[in-house]
């Protein structure tokens, strides 16, 4: 069986990437925010469960933030990365399974994850332009926020 896709490939890389969380539910909107608000086509792709979490300094997530560092600086040297967005989501399963927490609080360390991720990210990488979002639930959409970092 084969298949021909019929998105146009371009080979021009727009030196950004994204991470965030792997749970596909959410996944065509990190692409629509990201391409469309954030006009970042093809922008280069981070996803693991939790996202930015698993920089954010959780013994839980030592093994995956170990991997994460290889897969940034990699990105760095060859992909030429200049600009790196963090994505959080309301209700993540990594913050309610792996982390037992549950909201409000849940939120309120996803928030704090993201500077501690902004600052890890900077660190490793030596890129200044780090940014971050939250995705809130609104019914069937899907509200990013900008969180400071
Ligand atoms: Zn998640």
């Amino acid at each position: 069986m084969t298949y021909q896709s019929t998105v146009r490939y371009d080979s021009s890389r727009i030196h950004a990437a994204a991470m965030y969380c792997s749970d596909g539910r959410l996944g065509e909107h990190f692409d629509d925010f990201l391409q469309n608000s954030l006009n970042l086509p093809r922008y280069d792709r981070l996803c693991l469960p939790g996202g930015p979490a698993c920089v954010a300094g959780h013994p839980q997530a030592h093994l995956e933030e170990e991997g994460v560092v290889d897969e940034l600086k990699f990105l760095v040297d060859v992909h030429k990365l200049r600009r790196i967005v963090l994505l959080a989501h309301q209700g993540c399963a990594f913050y309610s399974s792996r982390l037992e927490l549950k909201e409000p609080r849940l939120e309120l360390v996803q928030r704090a994850d993201l500077v501690r991720a902004a600052a890890f990210v900077h660190r490793v990488t030596g890129l200044g332009a780090i940014e971050a979002y939250f995705a809130r639930l609104e019914g069937d959409r899907v509200r990013f926020e900008r969180v400071e970092v």
